[in-house]
């Protein structure tokens, strides 16, 4: 658990590059011992955290940026839209996400890298579009 955070990492309550402390599910999760193996990465300023690629070899690479209790909110509304989309292959997933960096003006959209809730409200309107 010595691990520090490669570059920093960004801190959606913070709104800058923290140095996040590797944690695991036992702080983040109390209530849950199925979480207790599972890595998180934690900025002790604003208490917020992220989980990691657990399901792969590099098991403490984040998911993306720490978000808010909000931004997670918006994060999960987005999904909710955004994966029936390509789940039942109106259009492939490569694509729809190609679509929406490029209405966004960015060259790679990830829903884990949304910074602001201004930015969730900007895409949850493209994909609510898209899906329509
Ligand atoms: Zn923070």
């Amino acid at each position: 658990m010595t691990r520090p955070s490669p570059t920093g990492l960004y801190c959606c309550g913070c709104q800058k590059d923290v140095p996040a402390r590797l944690t695991d599910g036992r702080e983040v999760y109390p209530h849950r011992p199925d979480l207790f193996g599972l890595t998180f990465w934690k900025c002790d300023t604003c208490g917020n955290y992220v989980g990691c690629h657990h399901k792969t070899k590099d098991r403490t690479r984040p998911l993306g940026n720490i978000p808010t209790k909000e931004l997670k909110n918006a994060r999960q509304h987005i999904h909710r839209i955004l994966d029936p989309i390509w789940q039942k292959g109106k259009v492939p997933r490569g694509k729809l996400y190609a679509k929406i960096a490029e209405e966004l003006g960015i060259a790679e959209y990830h829903t884990a890298e949304i910074k602001t809730v201004e930015d969730a409200r900007k895409v949850y309107a493209i994909v609510k579009r898209l899906a329509a």
